[in-house]
């Protein structure tokens, strides 16, 4: 069976990617995910290489069609002024109007925002629905703080976003540190500032004021969706097995709680300073009260279950990794599974590994896992869930009408399951068998540039 591909090599993208690099040189997480992309579609651009370059096309697909950077001044609850800085980078709108979440995160800088919005192009042209690809945020970190600062912080980021956002425009979300909390607070000042009910400007807003249903449990649950095909594909079974799963954010829990539901003892999970193993499977509703209600940290979990242990982190590779574990889940952050851990999840013996998160695997780990027979599903395909939920959202948001719990999870499942027949016929066709990552990157390149070429050059 082969999983990779011995091709020429096309020297247009040799010089793309060359100018890819001198251009952006401090940007290594933009770089990164570029380049991925890129490589994997070589036997694509080498087909129509004569055609891509008279158009201009990867010089247009790496180059964000517009980013905005903004003071986001507030003031603390001692009375003091602090100023963070805002993002929207709006990336591609060749296939719909842009659409990507908003990360408020002390990480966040230009390079995020860029690789996140890169991203975020092809994983929503994977979907099958009609979006471009975008994504905001800022260096603000809600830990620690009040409501009330909160509140003034996503007012103070509103009053800017809104002049660039809009439900025919750009429709931000959620992402890191922004859960429904924050976006109750940015659709609030969106509404106050253009004097309108415009619900189709934000996804991921709350019941009561135009979202939808199961949007909150989405993109973990269709992790989890995404996964059972991978698997079934490979005469596997979610029943049974053992899993990991790293953060234990909106994703990670969503993930536990559908990984349960098909038969899967989850035995650890973690956040950014270390992880709990229980041997008895992790308790979704402690968990939930944890994280959810009590906004604590994961090391708390075993002063309610006495099965539970907790380990900081400190090594190049985190505990959690270390435990052994049929199905590994990171549902954290980027980078977090480096190739140090990818030896290891391989020596455990993982038989499958699914990103919930945004790159959360460096390159060398991913090759090196897919090398080595690991089932692996990239986040652009497996965390798709969230965004075509939020689409669903804006669909109900149109039509003035809710659709039930089960008739969204229903389409979501749909949805899922047609991304991971899309990735695996564009594998087979480029002859890469079972390597769903390249066959993600080659269907959805293949989407964006046909949109691309059809609309000229803008
Ligand atoms: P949350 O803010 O709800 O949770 C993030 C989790 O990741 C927390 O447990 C956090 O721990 C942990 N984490 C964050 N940074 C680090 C770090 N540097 N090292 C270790 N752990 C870290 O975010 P989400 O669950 O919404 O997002 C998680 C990932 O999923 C992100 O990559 C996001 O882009 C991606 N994603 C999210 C979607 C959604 O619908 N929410 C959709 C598609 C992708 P701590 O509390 O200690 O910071």
């Amino acid at each position: 069976m082969s999983n990779t591909l011995t091709i020429n090599k096309s020297k247009y993208l040799e010089e793309i990617l060359i100018n890819l690099k001198q251009k952006n040189q401090n940007q290594p997480e933009f770089i990164q995910a570029a380049q991925e992309i890129l490589k994997s579609a070589e036997p694509v651009i080498l087909k129509r290489e004569k055609e891509y370059r008279q158009l201009g096309l990867l010089e247009r697909l790496i180059e964000p069609e517009r980013v905005i950077t903004f003071r986001v001044p507030w003031v603390d609850d001692n009375g003091r002024v602090q100023v963070n800085r805002g993002y929207r980078v709006q990336f591609n709108s060749a296939i719909g109007p842009y659409k990507g979440g908003l990360r408020f995160h002390e990480s966040v800088n230009l390079s995020v925002m860029k690789f996140l919005a890169f991203e975020q192009v092809f994983k929503n042209a994977l979907t099958g629905l009609p979006m471009g690809g975008a994504k905001g945020g800022s260096d603000f970190d809600p830990k620690g703080k009040s409501d009330n600062e909160i509140m003034r912080f996503c007012q103070s980021f509103m009053n800017e976003l809104q002049m660039h956002i809009g439900s025919n425009v750009d429709i931000p979300a959620g992402d890191i540190g922004v859960g429904a909390r924050e976006i109750g607070y940015l659709f609030g000042q969106y509404k106050k500032v253009k004097g309108a009910f415009e619900a189709g400007a934000l996804t991921g807003k709350g019941l009561e004021y135009g979202g939808s249903l199961a949007r909150k449990e989405a993109t973990g649950h269709g992790l989890i969706y995404f996964m059972r095909e991978m698997l079934q594909d490979n005469k596997l079974d979610l029943r049974g097995k053992t899993a990991v799963i790293s953060g234990s954010g909106n994703v990670a829990i969503y993930a536990l709680e559908k990984a349960v539901e098909y038969g899967v003892k989850v035995i650890a999970m973690s956040d950014s300073n270390g992880c709990i193993y229980d041997k008895n499977g992790i308790d979704i509703e402690t968990i939930k009260l944890i994280k959810e209600n009590l906004r604590g940290r994961i090391k708390t979990y075993t002063q309610h279950i006495s099965s539970a242990e907790y380990y900081e982190n400190g090594d190049i590779v985190p505990p959690l990794y270390r435990i052994k574990a049929d199905i590994v889940l990171p549902c954290a952050t980027q980078n977090d599974i480096n190739l140090e851990c990818a030896k290891v999840i391989f020596k455990n013996g993982t038989i499958a590994v699914g990103e919930g998160a945004n790159m959360p695997t460096t390159t060398e780990a991913v090759n090196y896992l897919i090398e080595n027979g690991v089932l692996f599903a990239p986040a652009k395909a497996a965390n798709a869930g969230g965004v075509a939920t939020s689409c669903l959202e804006m669909a109900q948001n149109s039509m003035r009408y809710f659709w039930s719990y089960k008739e969204v999870d229903q389409k979501l499942d749909v949805i899922m399951t047609k991304i991971y027949s899309r990735c695996k016929e564009a594998a087979y066709e480029y002859g890469l068998e079972n390597n769903i990552c390249a066959g993600a990157n080659i269907s959805s390149f293949r989407k964006v540039a046909r949109a691309m070429r059809a609309q000229g050059i803008v």
